[in-house]
């Protein structure tokens, strides 16, 4: 029997284990949030620090700040940014529950220990997003979108001239050329603000819809000359290209991206590994002192070939950036969305009686990866 704080559900947060990382699931604005819901809320001591928030003000919100071990002992609903490690999943209670962005679409591995580990698990990734219900627990979408925020903020802090153009008494210089592919949530933010800070920018995504929006903010969208009319797959996410389809996209993005400064890839197609749209070639063909920021890159590949997460030079001088986890640099407003949207979904699923799901509910059915007993996921 897991041992509560006080009602029925207590949701517990400890300090994220991968050291680069500054989020954290849980923020004071949003205790203030669960208490009203009758949720009580215990945080690990300085879990919140590189947020910027301190002890102090998650016990002013009306949470039990304690040590990590008795963040465990506490709560009965664990929530994360970065899924749980090994050592953490060795800690968790047998019964309890744990949210967060899992992989689970790539990683069946992991999802069998979780479900060893006697866990009830709610995979933010397979978040239902097209129902209305849901867009408050979209963690996919706010962190996206600091994500695009902060990848052109990086390229231009990255790239040896200036974005804008500006006009000097020694000469004028030229404003920097931005290309954006993948136009989704991230692409977009990415395309806005690297518009704002003056670049010439151009954006491309697989989705027919895309064009509207990629001009729609002021921005070109690069023609190809392919027709993928039929780009768009379930749900309005892209379908996975063919494999012939993905050589002609390759062959076309590696020969126009040439005539840019700075390349912005966040092109994705869920549950599968991104798509690969700039190859070696494609990178080779950049001038020296091009930025390419690759968000999609990932252990498993990104969308630009020799991207690994951190910072490479190639030998012609190319600086590409890996950066999955560019939202942790806004750590503060990521935190508080993110929070915000974990809290959201444990609420759905909290009652008088502890946390419950119901796999006839398409929301429950589509979250829960393990412990899907029939009937409740009660605690035990
Ligand atoms: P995502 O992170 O899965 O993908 C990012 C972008 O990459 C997408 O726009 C996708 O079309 C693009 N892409 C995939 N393969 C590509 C390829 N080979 N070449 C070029 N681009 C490629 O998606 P996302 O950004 O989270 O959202 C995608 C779409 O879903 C957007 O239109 C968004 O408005 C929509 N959306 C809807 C809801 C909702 O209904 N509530 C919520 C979030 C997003």
């Amino acid at each position: 029997m897991v041992q509560q704080e006080h009602g029925s559900v207590t949701y517990g947060v400890i300090t994220e284990s991968n050291q680069q990382e500054s989020r954290v699931a849980l923020t004071p604005e949003i205790v203030t949030r669960l208490k009203k819901s009758n949720i009580a809320c215990v945080i690990q001591q300085g879990a919140g620090e590189a947020s910027q928030f301190s002890d102090d003000q998650y016990e002013k919100a009306g949470a039990t700040v304690v040590s990590r071990d008795e963040v465990f002992r506490r709560a009965n609903v664990f929530g994360f940014i970065n899924r749980p490690q090994d050592a953490d999943l060795a800690a968790l209670p047998h019964g309890s529950w744990v949210v967060g962005m899992l992989g689970s679409f790539t990683d069946q591995q992991y999802v069998k220990k979780l479900d060893q580990a006697g866990l009830t698990a709610l995979a933010m990734e397979r978040l239902p997003r097209q129902l209305s219900s849901a867009q408050s627990m979209d963690e996919m979408t706010s962190q996206n979108s600091v994500m695009g925020y902060k990848a052109a903020l990086l390229a231009a802090d990255s790239y040896g001239s200036f974005f804008p153009m500006m006009t000097t008494a020694a000469g004028t210089i030229r404003p920097a050329k931005v290309l954006v592919l993948g136009a989704g949530i991230a692409g977009l933010q990415a395309i806005g603000t690297a518009k704002r800070l003056g670049a010439i920018v151009t954006g491309y995504d697989v989705r027919p819809a895309s064009r509207q929006e990629v001009e729609s903010l002021g921005a070109r969208f690069l023609d190809l000359g392919l027709d993928f009319s039929q780009g768009q797959g379930e749900g309005g996410y892209a379908r996975q290209l063919t494999q012939e389809e993905q050589a002609q996209q390759q062959a076309a993005v590696d020969s126009k991206a040439a005539a840019f400064d700075v390349v912005i890839t966040t092109a994705k197609v869920p549950g599968r590994r991104p798509p690969l749209l700039l190859t070696k070639a494609g990178v080779e063909g950049l001038h020296r002192g091009a930025v390419i920021i690759d968000c999609a890159a990932s252990d498993l590949g990104g969308n630009v070939e020799g991207s690994k997460p951190g910072k490479t030079v190639t030998d012609n001088g190319v600086i590409i950036f890996g950066t999955p986890d560019l939202a942790s640099g806004v750590a503060t407003t990521a935190s508080n969305l993110a929070a915000r949207n974990l809290a959201d979904v444990v609420s759905h699923f909290a009652t008088a009686e502890g946390m419950k799901f119901d796999l006839s509910e398409a929301l429950d059915d589509a979250l829960v990866v393990s412990g899907r007993t029939e009937g409740d996921g009660g605690n035990e």
